[in-house]
C-alpha cells in the first residue's frame, strides 16, 4: 500500500516540471496521489475542487471557467500563474504525471518472477521521440528510473515497464534438466 512519503519525490517532480502547482504543495499532491492508485486524476481533481467553498460566478469567469464548474478557494491557492491559465486541468495533469511515475517505480520494485524473464520499455505513443525508441528494449533495472525520460515532450507520458517471460527459453532449458 502506498503511503504519502513515498509518493512525494514523484508528485515533487510533476509540480516542479510542470509548473502548475505552487511548491510547497508536494504533501498535499502527495496524498491526493495515494487516491490516484485506484481512481483516475482526473476524478480526484474534480473531487477535490468539489470540496470545501466555492469561488464566485464573478470569480470564475474572471478565471475564464464555466460557471458550473468546482472549484474552490484552497483548490485556487494552490496554482501558480501557469496553473491559473488552465486552473480545470492543472491539478489533473500533475496528479498524472505523477502516478505514472509512480507505477513504474512499482514495475522497477517488482520481483522479476523468472529466469527467462526481464523487463522491457514499454511506450504506448510512436510520437514520443524519447520513450518510443526504446520500445522492446531491456530496461538496466539498476540505472532505470521511475521518473519521465528525459527528452520526452508530453506533459504525463503513461511509459511503462513490462515483464517479458521468453517461455521457449524456459522449456527448452527444463527439456535439457530432464535428460
Ligand atoms: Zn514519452
Amino acid at each position: 500500500m502506498a503511503d504519502a512519503q513515498s509518493m512525494t519525490p514523484f508528485a515533487a517532480e510533476a509540480i516542479s516540471a510542470l509548473g502548475y502547482i505552487k511548491p510547497g504543495c508536494e504533501h498535499l499532491v502527495s496524498r491526493l496521489l495515494i487516491l490516484c492508485v485506484e481512481n483516475h486524476p482526473k476524478a480526484v481533481a474534480t473531487s477535490f475542487r468539489k470540496h470545501g467553498s466555492q469561488i464566485t460566478k464573478a470569480e470564475k469567469k474572471a478565471l475564464g471557467i464555466r460557471a458550473n464548474a468546482f472549484m474552490s478557494y484552497d483548490a485556487v491557492d494552490m496554482l501558480t500563474p501557469r496553473g491559473l491559465a488552465s486552473p480545470l486541468e492543472a491539478l489533473e495533469t500533475t496528479l498524472l504525471r505523477a502516478v505514472f511515475s509512480h507505477f513504474r517505480a512499482v514495475k522497477l520494485a517488482t520481483p522479476i518472477p523468472a529466469k527467462h524473464a526481464e523487463i522491457r520499455y514499454d511506450p504506448p505513443f510512436k510520437e514520443c521521440g524519447a520513450c518510443w525508441p526504446l520500445n522492446k528494449q531491456r530496461v538496466d533495472i539498476a540505472a532505470a528510473t521511475p521518473f519521465p525520460l528525459v527528452g520526452c515532450f508530453r506533459e504525463a507520458c503513461p511509459l511503462t515497464y513490462s515483464v517479458y517471460i521468453d517461455y521457449i527459453g524456459e522449456l527448452v532449458e527444463q527439456e535439457r534438466g530432464r535428460r
